[in-house]
């Protein structure tokens, strides 16, 4: 298979060496309507993911985090305001995760892994990661399906630079975040099951990234 890197692309995938493993990755939920139908979707596959979530509707659903749990997945957190790092004060970055992570400790979670708003890291961002221990998780793959592309074309643009490959942390959103252009999730689902289905042609296990996390790039 072609191994062609493309602009967000790293060679080699996000983790190092040959993992066996790929991560999905869902930003911004849960929601009612989608977070299921992904959860049923990786749980047909014997698949697992991760979901980082928004604090707020985590506390609100937290029957989806719940059944998430259930099925072997992993929450990672999120936020509570989805603001770039870039663009707050480290104080309020740092009240930001304290309440995040008293919210979801409200419910019972106690994340490992933290993906913070659009990706973007701080020096604040990492030295809170450091101090709660939490382990910060980008991504190799944008799906792009926050703006709304169809399920061919997001297939498509992975196909075009050849394929899933060993290692790969791919960036999906089982909920409508700031800056979604699209009204609906069914094409992440629609995703969701054609890249579960592409893993297991070639042989690759979809893990939660704590799963992963040995083998950091
Ligand atoms: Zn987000």
């Amino acid at each position: 298979m072609c191994r062609a890197g493309g602009e967000n692309r790293r060679p080699g995938g996000y983790l190092s060496g040959v993992t066996g493993k790929i991560a999905l990755t869902f930003d911004d939920g849960p929601d009612p309507g989608w977070t299921l139908r992904i959860l049923a979707a990786l749980e047909r596959r014997g698949a697992h993911a991760t979901f980082f979530v928004q604090a707020r509707r985590a506390v609100e659903h937290r029957d989806l985090i719940e059944a998430a749990i259930a099925g072997g997945n992993e929450i990672g957190f999120h936020c509570v305001d989805h603001v770039r790092h870039s663009e707050r004060e480290p104080d309020e970055v740092a009240a930001d995760v304290e309440i995040g992570l008293e919210m979801l400790d409200g419910i019972g979670v106690r994340p490992h892994a933290w993906r913070a708003p659009w990706g973007i890291e701080t020096d604040a961002t990492r030295s809170l990661a450091a101090e709660y221990g939490l382990r910060l998780w980008g991504w190799n793959v944008d799906t792009h399906d926050w703006r709304g592309d169809d399920v061919r074309r997001m297939f498509g643009a992975l196909e075009a630079q050849g394929g899933l490959r060993d290692g790969d942390v791919i960036l999906m959103h089982d909920a409508l975040g700031p800056g979604a252009l699209r009204e609906a999730c069914a094409e992440t689902v629609a995703l969701t099951e054609l890249l579960l289905a592409e893993a297991e042609v070639d042989g690759l296990e979809p893990a939660t990234v704590s799963a992963c996390e040995g083998v950091l790039a």
